[in-house]
């Protein structure tokens, strides 16, 4: 049996998981990653806590599997997606704290370059949105701000990445400057149809190239560590919803998967060819293995478990997510209670950072269980918003919706999903999807597969929910009330 090291490093933790060559979890290490807020709108990470926090879980992880180095084939990284880091290439140390993805400091920037018309251009190119999200206008900020930037720049001597590339050349001590290339779509420099990193964006965001990373498929050598007592190639790199995909084996067009964590992601395999969004969606790599790249549609919802966390921690009506699932089920139907969970702002396909959540619907009849059944409710709304933009994009129909994340636990939810939007939900054996789709492509590139076809084989299902046909029509109608109420919310 072969053994591969998934390091899964995520917004809130660092957690290192080994798996057989099959995807059975052997072990598992986590470790919590502060958050910094300097100023409203801003969030930062501290790059040393993140790699000492990759370190220690991952050899807590392979000593808790009562292994060694030497029973490790290899490792894959997934990582929190954009975040940026800037480094001396001489000494590998940081020169500033990491600006994370949900970082809005270079909002103004954004908007000027918007209206002086460059929107368009980006979307073409990059298939993002000109928003702050992306690492260009951070990495910008970082040169115009940070005076020891303008020095190394001047010397040569400075490295931009995301938290892959980071990652990548402290565990190679400094030899390997690189990324993959679903972290390079993300940087809003990576010209997607071309794939290659774009100089008309490098100089419209007065970024060198010299200080980006070399740009590899996703199953790559890519470096080689000897931190963890032997030496252990790095054969696999994806951003997290990438490898999520691939571990949920959306390798082929008209695929799509739903992470329902804290927020929610939705993944659409498109094919070969990058269909670009009329509803502001992003249209980002899927995957690139062999020389064959897949692209993908991506729609993410703000705020889903994060809502079942509020009605929990701020208002106290449940004392555990669990509960929400118990509350949802006792009633027959939603008796007109709905939620708009614009908490923080809402996401494609309206794009308003402007609006604010609502309860809609009260009577003195209204019981906590209404509202948590709202809220529920709300997060299976939003995802028929997004399929429905994706058709409307010109994608293929997905026939089955695979889901993972913690929300998943949550059977009535996973009922209602199918309820309403028609299409059979499907739970894998394997809910790891994130952590294993690298440990998978790692696998892959060291010979355990033969193909990602086969690779796909060891997906299995646990749990399918479909479509009741005695409670669709009014679930569908309740999408519809829903969206009536939320365009009315929006004017
Ligand atoms: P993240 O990776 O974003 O931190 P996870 O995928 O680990 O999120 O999911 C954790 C979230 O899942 C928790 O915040 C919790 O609110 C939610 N959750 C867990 N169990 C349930 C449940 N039975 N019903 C609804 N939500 C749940």
């Amino acid at each position: 049996m072969k053994y591969f090291l998934s390091i899964d490093q995520g917004t809130t933790s660092s957690r290192a998981i080994v798996f057989t060559e099959r995807g059975d979890k052997v072990a598992v290490a986590q470790q919590r990653i502060q958050q910094y807020y300097p100023q409203p709108g801003w969030v930062e990470h501290d790059p040393e806590d993140i790699w000492q926090s990759v370190v220690n879980t991952c050899q807590q992880a392979i000593a808790k599997a009562e292994l060694t180095a030497s029973d490790i084939t290899a490792i894959g990284i997934t990582n929190q997606r954009e975040t940026t880091v800037l480094w001396d290439k001489s000494t590998g140390k940081t020169i500033h704290n990491a600006i994370v993805w949900q970082d809005r400091r270079t909002h103004d920037f954004c908007e000027k370059l918007r209206e002086e018309g460059y929107q368009d251009k980006i979307q073409q190119k990059t298939g993002l949105l000109l928003d702050p999200y992306f690492s260009a206008t951070k990495i910008h900020w970082l040169l115009d701000n940070v005076s020891q930037a303008k020095q190394l720049l001047k010397n040569d001597q400075l490295c931009f990445g995301t938290i892959d590339s980071f990652l990548l050349w402290r565990l190679s001590e400094g030899k390997v400057h690189a990324t993959d290339i679903t972290n390079a779509s993300r940087t809003m420099l990576f010209n997607i149809q071309q794939q290659t990193w774009d100089q008309e964006l490098l100089d419209l965001f007065s970024i060198p190239e010299s200080i980006l990373p070399e740009v590899k498929s996703n199953c790559s050598d890519f470096a080689e560590t000897s931190l963890f007592g032997g030496c252990i190639p790095v054969l696999a790199m994806a951003g997290d919803q990438q490898s999520a995909s691939i571990g949920q084996a959306c390798i082929h067009p008209g695929m799509l998967k739903s992470t329902y964590g804290t927020g929610a992601f939705l993944l659409l395999n498109t094919g070969e060819k990058p269909l670009m969004s009329k509803h502001r969606l992003l249209t980002t790599v899927a995957y690139r293995i062999n020389g064959t790249c897949h692209y993908a549609l991506e729609g993410s919802i703000f705020s889903a478990a994060s809502t079942i966390n509020w009605l929990r921690d701020s208002l106290g009506l449940i004392t555990d997510a669990r509960e929400s699932e118990t509350l949802a089920a006792s009633l027959e139907d939603n008796a007109g209670v709905y939620l708009i969970p614009a908490f923080a702002g809402l996401g494609a396909p309206y794009w308003r950072a402007d609006v604010k959540a609502m309860l809609y619907g009260l009577s003195f009849a209204t019981t906590k269980a209404h509202i948590v059944r709202a809220a529920l409710e709300a997060v299976v709304y939003q995802t028929q918003d997004l399929i429905n933009v994706m058709q409307e994009d010109g994608a293929e129909s997905p026939l089955v919706l695979r889901v993972d994340g913690g929300m998943t636990k949550n059977q009535w939810l996973l009922q209602f999903l199918a309820n309403v939007t028609g299409i059979n939900v499907a739970k894998p054996n394997n809910v790891e999807t994130t952590a294993w789709g690298v440990a998978a492509l790692a696998a892959l590139h060291a010979g355990v597969y033969s193909s990602l076809d086969e690779l796909a084989t060891l997906w299995q299902e646990q749990q399918h929910f479909i479509s009741e046909e005695s409670l669709a029509t009014h679930a569908k109608e309740s999408y519809q009330q829903w969206r009536r109420i939320l365009l009315h919310h929006l004017l």
